[in-house]
């Protein structure tokens, strides 16, 4: 079955120009950029997104971090992708992620992670509706 997932390439991504080779490895793994565009990640819509997270002490700074910039969108599509980008990606934690995914190759620690991917269809489903609207 297909499955749409949404990615969000942050600052630290786009700062330290990877962007290009975080895209090869969705592309290598076979998946499809159904929809991209670049944003601003901030006030409501950074609030609802990271809903989950607003009351944890660390989230004045994910918030000072994930605003630095305009940032891309990306809804990718393929088999299990759900799933399999999350793997591609590696833990939460940069640190603690193995070399060879993505952020265990360019991120830095827990905060500066590289990118976001929805962690299940459901809020994949809500995230590409908040970022994209209804298609
Ligand atoms: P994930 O993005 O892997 O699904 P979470 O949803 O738990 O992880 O957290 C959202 C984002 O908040 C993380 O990607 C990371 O940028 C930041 N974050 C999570 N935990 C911490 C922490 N302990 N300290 C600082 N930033 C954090």
């Amino acid at each position: 079955m297909e499955e749409e997932t949404l990615i969000i390439l942050k600052p630290d991504c786009i700062e330290k120009k990877c962007v290009g080779q975080v895209l090869e490895r969705f592309e290598r793994a076979g998946f499809c950029f159904a929809q991209a565009r670049v944003l601003r990640l901030e006030g409501t819509l950074l609030r609802e997104h990271y809903a989950h997270i607003a009351q944890k002490p660390f989230f004045p700074e994910v918030e000072a971090f994930m605003t630095r910039c305009p940032l891309l969108f990306f809804v990718l599509r393929g088999k299990n992708v759900v799933e399999r980008v999350r793997d591609l990606l590696g833990p939460t934690d940069s640190k603690k992620a193995d070399k060879g995914t993505i952020r265990g190759d360019f991120g830095t620690d827990v905060m500066h992670n590289i990118a976001h991917a929805s962690d299940s269809l459901e809020s994949a489903a809500l995230e590409i509706q908040r970022f994209f609207g209804k298609r």
